[in-house]
């Protein structure tokens, strides 16, 4: 009886048992086995995708093995499993020569030895190239801070690590999900996908029936099923994985182990760039920031700024359109100042209305509330709408199935402006977030440090404005006061305004009215003579208190004669107005002096003009 363990096979297995498995092959086993056998003949047939491939022969030519396969009586068929691959060893007995039971054993326990062997070699081969894969890949993306990099090397070493070629990840950027090959806008996900992506979360798989439908949004070459594995990050989809094949299939071959692996280094390395974009966006807002508190307070009056406030505002906060607009609590209602992102013509539009106060406060409700901000989506939007009549500036309709984290055109989103106080000041509409996203509560933190500064800024500029009016106006007339003149002349004289007439007017016998009809009464007399002079000259010029019952007008651009017939309106005005009318000596004298020919400055135009003045009076004394 032939022994099988003959030293060729001796060999092999002594090569086993020193671990020495690089030089053993499907060829070599195949050769010591025949050997073993004493020249039997032998091939080796492998398995790949359901294809029978001969790999190797001996001791048989091929035709004969073709042929003797025809008549499988003399074939003794034997398994050698290597990993995941099969081969059939088949061996042509002799006619004359059966194997016996004992060495058909042997060879079966000599198989799974070998099987064994070069299995493991098989998997520990895999596992260096995949740990080299690894090693590779976490080199690769914890030394980037290119999104689209790291993306390429997660791709490649999935398709390596998996030996899968359509393996695609996709991963999110604001509105839209960004892959190798191709991005898309979240809104373009069919909606099943969506909701499993973003409300499960967890792997699922597209049968081949129904991936037609994922065409325009994955690179898909073939029809088959396909599996998604989202990643996520503290809850919050940040991109997935599609595979071909599906869930079934890929967890049987440990794909999908492999894969959440990836996932999991996927997730990691965009966190990392995500942090580290945040924070040089924050470097920049605050630069931004430091830039807009700069322009804030380098000038008192702020509607003259607030349009360049605005257009840094824009990129400053993610939003196009912003329309500012200030409370004004006499009127109770809003005026809008300026707007940036708005056509002129649409500007207009909107300044033409002012939004009351109670119609706005509709937009403030609790259930809109992101902080101190409101955002109310386009549905709620719609319906306020109608009661806060012009709102809103462009019509749009609500989006039928949106997506709640993505803006809708027709949402509101509105920052009121607080004093220190907390008395409403002014409001900000923004539109149009340049992430296309809705605002969240992450968000708007910036937008608040900024409505902190514009409100501060408002109420300066609105205390400065206050104050400068104060400051040139007569306290008890309300018209303007010395100071004012004196500057105002020194203005346009610098600025070659000419001629300019000064006229100064002081009431007759006015002692006579205070001492008859008390010095209140005086007092509104010289009240009610302002307001006849300033609605006489209205834009013209300049009514101004000189002093006791002295005033003057102060006319740019005006000659004497044109001044001579404004002073006949006063007297008209003057005239008609009751409380005059009723006092029967609220005549004046008057003295016209005209720049640059009858001085070149304010008191020698005062002087010219009072001498006329007391000329008037004398004449009218001699009169009586
Ligand atoms: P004339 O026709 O010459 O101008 O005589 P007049 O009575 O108008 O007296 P004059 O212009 O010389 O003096 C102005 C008077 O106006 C003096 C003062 O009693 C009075 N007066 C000055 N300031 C006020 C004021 O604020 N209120 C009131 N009620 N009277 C004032
Ligand atoms: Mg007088």
């Amino acid at each position: 009886m032939t022994k099988i363990i003959s030293e060729p096979v001796k060999k092999i297995l002594g090569q086993i048992n020193n671990l020495d498995l690089g030089d053993i092959n499907v060829p070599k086993i195949t050769h010591a086995l025949s050997m073993g056998l004493g020249g039997y003949g032998c091939a080796v047939i492998s398995q790949k995708n359901g294809k029978a491939k001969l790999e190797y022969y001996e001791g048989i030519t091929k035709k004969e093995f073709v042929k003797r396969m025809k008549n499988p009586k003399d074939l003794l068929s034997f398994v050698l499993k290597i990993g995941d691959q099969i081969y059939r060893l088949l061996i042509l007995q002799k006619k004359e020569r059966h194997l016996t039971k004992a060495q058909k054993a042997d060879i079966n326990t000599l198989l799974s030895i070998i099987s064994m062997a070069l299995t493991m070699r098989q998997v520990s081969k895999d596992r260096i190239t995949e740990t080299q894969i690894i090693n590779q890949l976490n080199l690769n993306i914890t030394t980037s801070l290119d999104e689209n990099k790291i993306i390429r090397n997660l791709e490649s070493a999935a398709r390596r690590m998996l030996k899968i070629n359509d393996i695609f990840i996709f991963y999110r950027r604001d509105d839209s999900f960004v892959g190798s090959k191709n991005s898309f806008k979240i809104i373009n996900l069919p909606k099943a996908i969506y909701s499993k992506l973003f409300k499960v979360q967890q792997i699922f798989t597209v049968p081949k029936s129904r991936v037609a439908s994922l065409k325009k949004i994955i690179p898909i070459k073939t029809v088959r099923d396909v599996t998604f594995i989202p990643f996520t990050i503290k809850n919050e989809l940040r991109g997935f994985f599609t595979l071909p094949g599906n869930i079934m299939i890929l967890s049987r071959n440990f794909v999908l182990t492999r894969i959440k692996f990836l996932a999991n280094q996927a997730g990691l390395a965009l966190e990392r760039i995500d942090l580290f974009r945040k924070m040089n966006s924050a470097l920049r807002e605050s630069h931004g920031l430091q830039d807009l508190i700069k322009i804030m307070i380098s000038s008192l009056d702020l509607s003259s700024l607030s349009t360049e406030i605005l257009q840094r505002a824009q990129e400053f906060l993610g939003f196009k359109r912003i329309l500012f607009s200030i409370y004004d609590p006499e009127l109770q209602s809003f005026r809008r100042i300026t707007g940036v992102g708005i056509s002129a013509k649409k500007l207009k539009e909107a300044q033409a209305i002012h939004p009351p106060l109670e119609a706005i406060m509709e937009l403030f409700n609790n259930r809109y509330r992101i902080s101190n901000s409101y955002y109310v989506p386009a549905k709620d939007a719609q319906i306020i709408c109608k009661k806060v009549k012009h709102y809103e500036l462009y019509k749009s309709t609500p989006i039928k199935n949106r997506i709640p984290e993505l803006w809708d055109p027709g949402d509101i989103f509105v920052s009121p402006i607080y004093s220190k106080n907390r008395e409403i000041v002014a409001l900000l509409s923004l539109d149009m977030p340049m992430n296309n996203l809705a605002p969240t509560l992450n968000n708007v933190k910036l937008l608040e440090i900024f409505d902190d500064f514009l409100g501060m800024a408002i109420e300066n500029s609105q205390l400065f404005e206050k104050i400068e009016r104060l400051s040139n106006t007569d306290e008890m007339t309300d018209v303007y006061n010395y100071r004012f003149l004196r500057e105002k002349l020194k203005s346009l004289i610098k600025n070659r305004v000419s001629p300019i007439s000064l006229i100064m007017i002081d009431l007759d016998n006015f002692k006579e009215c205070n001492d008859s009809l008390g010095h209140l009464y005086g007092d509104e007399v010289l009240k009610m003579f302002s307001e006849c002079l300033v609605d006489a000259i209205g834009k013209r010029g300049y009514v101004v208190r000189y002093g006791g019952d002295e005033f003057i007008i102060l006319l740019p651009k005006t000659s004497r004669k044109s001044s001579k017939t404004l002073i006949d309106r006063i007297g008209n005005y003057s005239n008609k107005h009751k409380t005059c009318r009723a006092h029967k000596p609220c005549s004046f004298s008057y003295g016209i002096a005209v720049y640059p020919r009858n001085g070149l400055n304010l008191g020698s135009l005062i002087d010219y003009a009072d001498r006329l003045l007391y000329q008037q009076k004398a004449e009218k004394r001699n009169e009586y």
